[in-house]
């Protein structure tokens, strides 16, 4: 079972046909290209709203492979696997709340024109990937559910490139630090939840062998 990227949605990746698991390897693909893209730009350009957005993107990118990794495996070793990747995307978010308090005691405009560019292109990249899952939006549950959360991208992308004209419009920071705390918070609140739910699973899928009775 995969945990989305916040809308607690779910995907059953045993469930999904050869085809099916092909579309999630490139949209998986893609959200790896986005974050490394993203990640990039946010340095280059000074933006903290891109590497917010990033954040998503990994988180997106590590759902999809350590679904595609863990199918066939038991409940208790999937929730261990999700509970893993929960863990590696708050320490991700922290570092990037760090940055963000730190860009509030050093503010710096950030350069617009990269900033737009690769906003514009990780929008593209969420428009493709919700093109490729609509084909199985009302076919298949767990893709239904994807496409969801790439629904959700879009939203995301779209502040991303709001953030970057209004950087470039004001010739200011401060839109570019409002959208990074926004997306920071939303990021937070799902990371949270997954965690909850993997550690809830953890606790309760039973061990592997029994524990000897009294
Ligand atoms: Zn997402």
């Amino acid at each position: 079972m995969v945990e989305c990227c916040g809308c607690g949605k779910v995907v059953d990746v045993a469930a999904l046909q050869a085809r099916q698991r092909r579309v999630l390897r490139i949209v998986l693909a893609i959200n790896l290209a986005a974050f490394a893209l993203m990640a990039a730009a946010a340095w280059h350009s000074h933006s903290s709203s891109l590497l917010s957005g990033s954040l998503d993107n990994l988180g997106d990118a590590a759902t999809y492979a350590l679904s595609l990794a863990v199918v066939g495996a038991s409940a208790r070793a999937k929730a261990r696997v999700a509970l893993l990747k929960g863990l590696l995307i708050l320490a991700a978010a922290l570092a990037v709340a760090a940055q963000i308090a730190w860009r509030l005691g050093h503010p710096q405009v950030p350069l617009f024109e990269s900033m737009g560019a690769a906003a514009a292109l990780n929008l593209a990249g969420n428009g493709v990937c919700l093109w490729l899952l609509t084909p199985f939006r009302s076919g298949d549950i767990n893709l239904a559910s994807a496409w969801e959360c790439s629904r959700n991208d879009l939203y995301e992308g779209g502040a991303v490139v709001l953030a970057a004209a209004a950087v470039g419009l004001f010739g200011a920071g401060w839109p570019d630090l409002l959208i990074a705390v926004a997306l920071l918070i939303l990021f937070l609140r799902s990371a949270a939840r997954v965690l909850g739910s993997a550690w809830r699973e953890v606790r309760r899928a039973p061990a592997a062998a029994p524990a000897p009775g009294p």
